[in-house]
């Protein structure tokens, strides 16, 4: 067998090196977070991009089984920001010198919310001058809703494939054509067609998912090109089918150090994306970002919901920061950056270097 120093040397993996490389025990993750630094360093350096996470309504028309804000739970109450309170929290974004915004929902696919949204972006774009980068999370829209929503703005867009396993993805959303794969693919080729900074990712430690799958999810990644990546572990959400239906044999521990190789194996293959270093990390391990940040990641996204419907905003158990307000949260990430040694991006935008080549090969 081939030894894994001779693996890292390689410049891209096969299924099989990928396998080899999730493998990995704690001990020997270390020459492959190591590599994994060494590229990251070469290729996106060592500033850490700072994007406000508005998690604007959690009223969602989805039933994704793993969820804590899928329509059928009704433990939360559904809110809905107010545009003003939006904007005031984006104000406090561009005041930090966070270089962009994430806009986050459920999904709802109506004229009524299309229009609410490319309002609500325009507003934002008009409002901030230089322009703060716009990213948007709000599921899957037509053509048409994607369109007018760039055209308002937005030039960024993050929708997870969840499992690139087509069978897989149906043990963790009904079956029904409100939450076909297909479609779900289909709306991640609309957003890279209409010229969107394109964002996908995956949840790690699924129940029934294998190191296969997560090789297959990583191959996934690399062949449809994406400029960004968000890979979190899987967290139990206690009112949701999939956590009371299955017995989940993986330990969250286990789950955060798959992530963790997960996002090394992308960065030495993708090299130039963007990767996120996703909060489900922090709720697992209290330095979970900064640990994705010292191998990986180069993007991080403090939270600015208000403080008050953060609580209302749970898609899994022990969610961190609902208790903070968007201040505290903003001194904590500054020192949390500090800590692992990387530089803090002060309004700067931090346009995927991926997507700036992409975009310039066309
Ligand atoms: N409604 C949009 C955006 C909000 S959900 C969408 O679904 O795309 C954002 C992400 O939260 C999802 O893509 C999913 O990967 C993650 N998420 C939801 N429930 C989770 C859970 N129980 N554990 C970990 N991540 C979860
Ligand atoms: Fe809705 Fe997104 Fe949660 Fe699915 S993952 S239930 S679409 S918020």
């Amino acid at each position: 067998m081939e030894k894994i120093e001779d693996v890292l040397k390689k410049d891209s993996f096969n299924k099989e090196d990928i396998i080899r490389l999730l493998s990995l025990d704690q001990d020997e993750s270390k020459m492959l977070y190591l590599r994994s630094k060494e590229i990251k360093e070469k290729y996106v350096g060592n500033k850490v991009y700072l994007r406000g996470l508005i998690e604007f309504s959690n009223i969602c028309a989805k039933d994704c089984l793993y969820c804590g804000i899928r329509k059928s739970n009704d433990t939360y109450d559904r809110y809905n920001l107010q545009n003003e309170d939006i904007l005031e929290a984006v104000k406090f974004a561009k005041e930090a010198k966070y270089g962009s915004v994430v806009l986050q929902s459920g999904e709802l696919e109506s004229p009524a919310f299309t229009e609410r949204v490319e309002t609500l972006v325009q507003q934002i774009s008009d409002a901030f001058d230089p322009k703060l980068g716009i990213t948007l999370s709000c599921g899957e829209q037509s053509e048409e809703t994607y369109r007018r929503w760039k055209n308002a703005g937005a030039d960024r867009y993050l929708l997870r494939i969840e499992t690139s396993n087509e069978e897989l993805y149906y043990r963790i959303h009904p079956r029904d054509p409100k939450h076909s794969f297909q479609n779900r693919l289909a709306a991640l080729e609309r957003l890279k067609k209409l010229g969107y900074q394109t964002g996908t990712g995956i949840m790690v430690g699924l129940p029934t998912q294998t190191i296969e799958d997560i090789a297959d999810d990583i191959l996934f990644m690399q062949k449809y090109d994406m400029d960004m990546c968000g890979i979190g572990p899987y967290i139990e959400s206690e009112n949701t089918p999939l956590a009371q239906d299955f017995e989940n044999p993986m330990s969250l521990d286990d789950r955060f150090h798959l992530a963790l190789k997960t996002i090394s194996i992308i960065r030495i293959m993708m090299k130039d994306v963007n990767i996120a270093a996703s909060t489900a990390l922090q709720s697992i391990d209290k330095v979970g970002r900064e640990k994705a940040i010292n191998v990986a990641a180069n993007i991080f996204m403090p939270n600015i919901t208000p403080t008050e419907n953060r609580k209302e905003y749970l898609l899994y158990d022990n969610k961190p920061c609902i208790d903070e307000s968007a201040s505290e949260c903003q001194s904590c990430v500054i020192g949390r950056i500090a800590l692992t040694g990387n530089e803090v991006a002060y309004d700067e935008l931090g346009t995927s270097k991926h997507y700036e080549r992409r975009m310039a090969k066309k």
